[in-house]
């Protein structure tokens, strides 16, 4: 499927008239809707015309003004072909199959992760390549002169969709018809389209969208599901499935197709080449017992969709392993040989000249060239070195240059494989060979010609490698594992040593190709490589009201849900733009975005991942043109208690549309977050006790063994004692059985059981109060009966808890903030307490409230960190102001969409919340001492809410 459009060249094929389509005149049965006009095919007969190729369906009025090819010829069609990357089969429901045009709800169909094309795997290999062209940039571009055109999509348009022309709707859940862009979201008719500006300007995402025109992608070998660094699930299954009608040869009666096998019919399987006959690849045609060979042939032709002179072709039948016999008329089907229960299988083959031939090549690359391809003769004796010089005198350039440019075979077919031909290759050896392998496949590759150079810079990031080395024993690795001897790249850095990933820059993309294939397979101390391509981004093309989106990823927090929203995002944006952290972290993405002056984050993930993206940010920051760029969150997981105070919400039901989460992003507001250092100094050498304290030291601290001194940054809280006791456990639980934690509810029951056994059985923080001092700048403060302390950074703890009790001035304290360079210490009597304050029940004990705080322990003592918890040994924690201040994004108060999903989940006092710990852990006979704090009313988030202006 492609319709007339910018991608969209009707010159590169001689095609039959009515865009490509083989309309028959058709009563239908049943209702019947319009492909072209959406409208149904009224009348008392319901005639219309039906393509037999393609299923298109329309009025007789209709005819005259249809746009979209036929699936026959609709891939050939394309100017600058782009891979889709196909998601993992699996059942699609309420969408259309872009090829055959029929529903994807009854057979296994793959859908493409960037754009909305969806397809059967079984017509999988008839797909267009014509995937959302993400990256454009050419050197010496101007951002003045270059335009951004619509990509138009036939079909699968969102529910209520309107036509941009004629203001009515356009979309169908009846049939594939309608048209969007895939840029924009503009929607049209079909009848209607064409009436549209030519040009896009991206609509309402336009001020975050990273335009294609300021992206450069290697020109390598690579897949493009690699380039957009989107792990592969097995990729190749719906490719290795490569041809619709592969059956058991004995597979008679089970044939799938519509016309039944009737006595004065019969199923033919059709090879169109020695490859095909090989793997066993064929189609079924079905045709009447006395047809003629030029019947049997044209069945042949239109089955495998090949758009040519049919007098080029003929028809023989497979007599042996490798003899094949010229059918005849009359009645050729007579003689065929039909081997025990098994159908008559013949070849289509092509009427090869021995001496000359044509062969276009396609200048699409080199971008400049005024035609899109040129038609070129050759004879026996010609090789890819004259057809190149051939070819760039036809595109006016200077054939004397032919070794600057490759001649490049692609394939349109697998997902646009590319293969660099050799200069000596005889050319119509080459082009014979394509045909006698399979016709189908020579119908569907092109010749391009290819500037060798790259002027782009090829930076290919390498992740997992052990942590903290010296730049030259990462240099000896990589030159190992490469088996070089020398220096294959051109620079190393920036190293991120901290996390064992660095950047290694390529001058050629062949180089970077090579090294890449490499790498990619090593294994390093038994941690397998990440290895990824980046994309170079050219600001000077960022229109100067621009400030692009990165997003970046936890696919596995919230279970699923980051699988979702990831591949919406990557729809909704430049696919560039989407990363996830999972596969090399937040650095891949603020490294690809170094250059970029302003833009803005997007973390989707827990409290653990928007600490990571934080902590990174302070990393790259170094060598980045962007000093601080806000950061907005899409809280998935438990916890998010930064996203509840930048009014994000307390967690992503699945139900938001990403959409209205990037619009939420345009118009939030930049606010100032305090952050701050958490210093744990050991008091005497010993060894890290706990297997929580390992994991905490790989992923999060900067640890010196020397000094036994160790430093987290905290963004929300930090909590010594009772809190970080039930945290532990929790996380111990969960880190033995990470299956059972997906869903946010499950894991609230589990705190509360972890709670309701530390009040009976356990009271292992019994005591704190007199085993630990507490320092608040500089003053020694006196602890009450507490079993717990918890220092807050932000209001909103544990799931939106406010163990403060109060957003107001109040008594000795000031107004507590996030930006106020002041922490509150907040005290916890005991277990029950805990629960009641995470329901919402009660407050803490006011403690204190100051900008430095110091606790000097002399023994073990659980702590945790923004929900990380881990033992820490007898020693001092000092809680000092980092000066790392982060900007963060805090959603505008009035959603524009008024009463949608986000507004109503602040006023509702946290329904998840509310159902699950006010369970157990809030019973009432365990009350706690009525002088300890103040309970306070269930609305902690709206309370915060109220004061989004002093934020600013
Ligand atoms: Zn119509
Ligand atoms: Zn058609
Ligand atoms: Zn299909
Ligand atoms: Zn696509
Ligand atoms: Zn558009
Ligand atoms: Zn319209």
């Amino acid at each position: 499927m492609a319709a007339e459009g910018h991608n969209v060249d009707a010159n590169l094929v001689d095609m039959r008239p009515n865009h490509g389509h083989y309309f028959v005149k058709k009563t239908f049965g049943k209702p019947a809707y319009c492909h072209h006009c959406c409208d149904k095919i009224w009348g008392m007969l319901t005639t219309g015309y039906s393509c037999e190729m393609c299923n298109f369906v329309c009025h007789e009025k209709c005819l005259r003004t249809v746009v979209s090819y036929c699936s026959s010829v609709a891939l050939q069609l394309i100017k600058n072909p782009v891979a889709h990357t196909w998601s993992a089969p699996c059942l699609i429901k309420r969408k259309y199959c872009c090829v055959c045009r029929k529903r994807t709800d009854d057979a296994l169909s793959v859908e493409c992760e960037v754009c909305e094309y969806y397809v059967h795997v079984d017509c999988s290999d008839l797909a267009v390549s014509d995937c959302k062209e993400a990256a454009t940039y050419v050197a010496n571009m101007e951002s003045a002169n270059t335009v951004q055109y619509h990509h138009m999509r036939e079909g699968n348009l969102p529910k209520e969709s309107k036509c941009i022309v004629c203001r009515k709707t356009c979309f169908s859940t009846e049939c594939l018809a309608g048209m969007r862009c895939e840029w924009c979201g503009q929607t049209a008719h079909a009848v209607c389209y064409r009436q549209m500006d030519k040009e896009c300007d991206f609509g309402v995402l336009r001020k975050i969208m990273l335009p294609p025109m300021c992206l450069t992608i290697p020109r390598t070998e690579l897949p493009m599901e690699q380039l957009l660094n989107i792990s592969s699930h097995d990729q190749p299954q719906s490719r290795k499935v490569s041809s619709p009608s592969k059956i058991q040869a004995d597979d008679v009666s089970t044939s799938g197709e519509d016309v039944k096998e009737r006595e004065d019919f019969e199923i033919i399987r059709v090879f169109d080449g020695n490859n095909s006959y090989r793997s066993q690849i064929s189609r079924n045609i079905v045709v009447a017992k006395h047809v003629s060979v030029q019947q049997v042939r044209d069945a042949a032709l239109r089955r495998f969709h090949i758009n040519d002179t049919p007098e080029r072709y003929y028809i023989t039948q497979v007599v042996g392993e490798v003899e094949e016999e010229i059918l005849e008329d009359p009645v050729p089907l007579r003689n065929v040989k039909r081997p025990e229960g098994k159908r008559a299988q013949i070849f289509i083959r092509y009427y090869d000249d021995p001496d000359k031939d044509e062969v276009k090549v396609y200048g699409g690359w080199l971008r400049k060239v005024p035609v899109t391809f040129c038609a070129i003769s050759v004879s026996k004796d010609t090789v890819v070195q004259d057809l190149v010089t051939d070819a760039l005198y036809h595109f006016g350039l200077d054939g004397s240059c032919w070794n600057r440019y490759n001649l490049i075979e692609v394939s349109l077919d697998r997902g646009v494989a590319e293969r660099t031909c050799n200069p000596q290759e005889n050319v119509l050896q080459l082009v014979r060979n394509l045909r006698k392998d399979s016709l189908r496949r020579y119908h569907v590759v092109r010749f391009y010609v290819q500037e060798k150079e790259d002027p782009h810079d090829h930076a290919v990031f390498v992740g997992n490698l052990p942590v903290s080395l010296a730049q030259r024993q990462y240099e000896r690795i990589l030159l190992k594992l490469l088996g070089a001897k020398e220096k294959p790249f051109t620079a190393i850095g920036p190293i991120y040593f901290e996390y064992g990933s660095l950047i290694i820059t390529f001058n050629t993309p062949k180089a970077a190709t090579a090294a890449v294939q490499k790498l990619q397979s090593a294994i390093y101390e038994e941690k397998k490589l990440i290895v990824l391509c980046l994309p170079n981004v050219q600001p000077q093309m960022i229109p100067k009201d621009v400030e692009p989106l990165l997003v970046l990823v936890n696919v596995k927090s919230g279970g699923c849900q980051g699988t979702e929203l990831i591949q919406s995002f990557r729809k909704l944006l430049n696919p560039f733009q989407v990363f996830d952290v999972l596969n090399g972290g937040p650095l891949v993405g603020l490294y690809v975005f170094r250059n970029i002056p302003k833009y803005k984050i997007l973390a989707c993930g827990g409290d653990g991942t928007i600490g990571w993206v934080l902590q990174c940010l302070d990393i790259a920051k170094q060598d980045a043109a962007c000093f601080s760029p806000p950061c907005g969150i899409v809280p998935l997981g438990t916890g998010n208690d930064l996203a509840r105070v930048l009014r994000w919400g307390g967690g992503y039901t699945g139900e938001e549309n990403p959409m209205d989460i990037l619009k939420d992003v345009i118009e939030a507001d930049t606010v100032k977050l305090d952050r701050w250092a958490v210093v744990f100094h050991e008091e005497e050498r010993n060894q890290p006790t706990s297997s929580g304290n390992q994991t905490e030291m790989n992923e999060q601290t900067m640890n010196n063994p020397e000094d036994q001194t160790s430093m987290i940054i905290m963004n929300n809280y930090f909590g010594i004692g009772i809190d970080a006791d039930v945290c532990l456990k929790f996380h111990n639980k969960r880190d033995a059985n990470p299956e059972k934690f997906q869903s946010r509810l499950f894991n609230k029951t589990q705190y509360a059981k972890i709670g309701l056994q530390k009040m009976f059985f356990e009271r292992t923080c019994k005591d704190l109060w007199k085993r630990i001092e507490l320092e608040v700048d500089g003053r020694i403060i006196e602890l009450p009966n507490i079993e717990g302390i918890v220092v807050l950074n932000l209001l909103s703890w544990g799931s939106g808890a406010n163990p403060w009790g109060t957003s107001k001035e109040e008594g000795n304290f000031s107004k507590p903030t996030h930006y106020d360079g002041l922490l509150e210490v907040v005290g916890i009597s005991d277990v029950s307490r805990l629960g009641l304050i995470q329901s919402k029940l009660a407050a803490g004990i006011r403690i204190a409230q100051g900008g430095s705080i110091r606790i000097t322990t002399h023994e073990e003592w659980p702590v945790q960190v923004d929900g990380e918890p881990h033992i820490q040994p007898p020693g001092t924690i000092t809680i000092l102001k980092s000066a790392l201040k982060a900007q963060m994004l805090k959603k505008a108060k009035k959603s524009r969409r008024g009463g949608a999903t986000n507004a109503t989940s602040l006023t509702h006092p946290h329904p998840e919340t509310s159902e699950s710990m006010s369970g157990p852990l809030g019973v009432p006979s365990t009350l706690g001492d009525p002088n300890h704090g103040k309970t306070t009313p269930d609305n902690t988030a709206a309370d915060s809410d109220e004061e989004g202006d002093a934020f600013l």
